[in-house]
């Protein structure tokens, strides 16, 4: 057997093997062809991509992983996708319903990266289209920049022929901001760090009380997929932080912090403090580890870490000097392995992934023990 492999590759490789296989047809075979090796298709997402249908059959990763797999461009397929969770207004951290600015304003972020066509678009601080993932990839189709802000991004947007509408707010996300208007104008007066700790604990008092989905309170959607042929995108949509000051962008459409794609090793994506991912460009930070080899669970794990030992200000500490908030990556790579991961494993943290057998939602795997909050 050995002998045979032996030969058998010898004749499959080199030159006087193929001179030989000419010669000699018992060996003759097809050709070989050299091919990427093939993947099994895959999407992941944050885990509302595997729970907003808006009112139709099928959940944001399932839909992206039918069209992906039925031959649509994987970043069409992704951002149709997110598009369901966008318009969908039980879910208040993304596009239409979710939670407001400080104004009452809803404001969005989004961007796109396409890895085969090493191209990115985005949007921020984005108001009147619900939809702000694709105005992100009309940035990308039709412009020679990244990204368009506030009220230039809304041109473009109505001169792409986006439908603006005056208000984005529901029912729910205008009385939610009413009641967090209510308890926190009070406060306007205090010096700012006693009136970002009394803010912070109002946020906790309505997540409690249930105004606020504590899984949406830092809420956002992060998808990314391959495809058969190994091609891979991804793209990030979010209404940002609730109650954000007016004009303020998170991570989202920052390439690099919110989302990043190499179409040679992998995208990776993040919801949770959009802060911290600024500051450490952690999305990016996890496609360079992946590209030294690293796991997506590994390359992960790296890039938390870097955030828990660059939090060093006691605002955002717990009394044992670890963070006190939580952040999620989602991750894939040009193998579909994939990791979705958290700082504190609270809330029941997990992860959306759609495969050939189908839609399942998993625990993210946490860096540290216990709660942001303790
Ligand atoms: N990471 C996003 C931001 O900071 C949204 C979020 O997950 O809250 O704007």
């Amino acid at each position: 057997m050995a002998d045979k492999v032996t030969r058998r590759k010898f004749v499959l490789t080199g030159t006087a093997g193929l001179a030989a296989a000419a010669a000699a047809p018992t060996f003759a075979q097809a050709p070989t062809v050299i091919m990427k090796k093939s993947v099994k298709p895959v999407v992941i997402a944050s885990a509302n991509g595997n729970k907003f249908k808006n009112g139709g059959q099928v959940t944001g990763i399932e839909k992206a992983f039918s069209m992906m797999t039925q031959g649509s461009d994987v970043l069409d397929a992704l951002i149709a996708g997110v598009n369901i969770v966008e318009l969908d207004p039980e879910e208040t951290s993304v596009g239409y319903g979710g939670l407001p600015n400080a104004d009452g304003i809803v404001q969005l972020d989004s961007c796109c990266m396409h890895g085969p066509r090493k191209r990115a678009g985005g949007v921020a601080a984005i108001e009147g289209v619900r939809t702000p993932s694709l105005v992100a990839q009309k940035v990308m189709d039709e412009t020679d920049h990244h990204l368009i802000v506030g009220k230039g991004a809304q041109e473009f947007a109505r001169a792409m022929g986006f439908k603006i509408e005056d208000d984005l707010n529901t029912d729910r996300s205008r009385k939610a901001w009413i009641e967090w208007k209510r308890r926190t104008d009070p406060l306007h007066y205090l010096d700012p760090i006693k009136r970002q700790a009394a803010i912070r604990r109002v946020e906790f008092e309505m997540m409690e009380e249930g105004w606020v989905d504590p899984n949406h309170f830092y809420g956002t959607i992060n998808c990314d997929g391959i495809n058969a042929k190994g091609e891979i995108c991804g793209v990030t949509t979010t209404s940002g932080l609730a109650w954000k000051i007016p004009g303020r962008v998170g991570d989202s459409p920052i390439l690099g912090a919110g989302l990043y794609v190499d179409g040679e090793v992998g995208a990776a994506g993040s919801t949770g403090r959009g802060e911290a991912n600024l500051y450490n460009l952690t999305s990016f930070l996890i496609v360079e580890n992946m590209r030294r080899g690293m796991h997506p669970k590994d390359a992960g794990m790296d890039a938390m870490k870097r955030i828990k030992a660059n939090t060093v200000e006691k605002r955002l500490q717990r009394a044992d000097s670890n963070p006190n908030f939580n952040i999620n990556f989602y991750i894939l790579n040009a193998q579909g392995q994939h990791a979705g991961l958290a700082m504190y494993a609270e809330n029941d943290v997990s992860y959306a992934v759609c495969t050939e057998n189908g839609a399942q939602t998993i625990p993210c795997e946490p860096l540290l023990a216990g709660k942001s909050t303790e």
